[in-house]
């Protein structure tokens, strides 16, 4: 059994883009990512913390929004149309949950798709579906690039995705599908779980529920991404796998953390250099 070792993986991708970004400064384009924050959910406020640290650490330049639990839809709009009219901004992150009297789903079609760097714009979204070049949501992205970096071999390989989120499972599908893999989505009403989940060659848990996936849904050999990030009461963060009696039988597997959460950083880091190389 081999871990899979997303920090260290971060790290080296996060070096090369340090490259590509003195680059892009020669040529007088400094990268620059916009978050914005509605009201003060305390995990979206780590979240945001890892971002602004490895925009930092890149020399990206980066500003954050924060607005109040009141504010109004229209205020949310202008804020994003400000920053779409701003040349100097090349990536627009609007950080969920926001608060329920406001509507995402709008805000995010507002966000240009050229500066969509969390692929959650409709118009991203689509693209992915067609396999065409577009924004790919960050986490996805990090499993790719994670197989990809242990050449674990996706085409014919059956993948299972436990969880259909808008953020993790259903761009997931996607981007394993445009690899030729055979892919099974389950969620909370598929039947016999253990029996699907036992046929996946690569088992992808992004569920949100601590140690959910057990030694007997898992394949012998197979690889096992665990998506999950689970504050525990005591503080610990625990994943959707059981990893200890998991370990036992996968060949590859992720720890909780240094697994897909550095993945996903350094993944939003990678889109904002994209979004950077082609400004107009
Ligand atoms: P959601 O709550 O949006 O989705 C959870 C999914 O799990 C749903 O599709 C749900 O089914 C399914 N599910 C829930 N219970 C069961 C069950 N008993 N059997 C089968 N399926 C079930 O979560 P997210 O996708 O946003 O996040 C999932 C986890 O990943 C969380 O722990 C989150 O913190 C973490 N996460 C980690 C990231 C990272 O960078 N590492 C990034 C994003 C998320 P249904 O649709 O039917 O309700």
């Amino acid at each position: 059994m081999e871990i899979i070792d997303g920090k260290e993986l971060a790290k080296a991708i996060r070096e090369n883009l340090k490259e590509e970004i003195i680059e892009l400064k020669k040529k007088n384009i400094f990268p620059k990512l916009a978050v914005i924050m509605v009201g003060d959910d305390k995990a979206s406020a780590v979240y945001v913390r890892n971002k602004s640290k490895a925009c930092n650490e890149l020399g990206v330049e980066y500003e954050e929004f924060l607005l109040n639990e009141t504010t109004t839809m229209d205020e949310l709009l202008s804020l994003i149309d400000k920053l779409n009219n701003d040349k100097n901004v090349d990536g627009i992150l609007l950080q969920s949950p926001i608060p329920r009297h406001l509507d995402i789903n709008e805000a995010f079609r507002r966000i240009d798709p050229k500066k969509d760097v969390d692929g959650f714009n409709p118009v991203n979204v689509g693209k992915l579906s067609l396999n065409q070049d577009c924004f790919v949501s960050c986490t996805p992205y990090g499993i790719i690039k994670m197989l990809e970096r242990y050449n674990i071999p996706v085409e014919g390989a059956h993948a299972v995705i436990i969880g259909r989120s808008n953020i993790v499972g259903k761009p997931l599908l996607q981007c394993l599908l445009n690899q030729n893999a055979t892919v099974t989505i389950c969620h909370s009403k598929t039947r016999n779980l253990e029996e699907v989940t036992k046929q996946a060659d690569i088992l992808i848990a992004a569920i949100g529920k601590p140690e959910f996936v057990t030694e007997n849904m898992v394949k012998e050999g197979a690889t096992v991404i665990d998506v999950g990030i689970n504050r525990m009461e005591d503080g610990k963060i625990v994943g959707d796998v059981k990893f200890n009696e998991v370990s036992e039988k996968a060949s590859y597997i992720t720890p909780v953390p240094g697994g897909v959460g550095p993945m996903t950083v350094a993944m939003l880091m990678s889109n904002v250099v994209k979004a950077a190389s082609s400004r107009e």
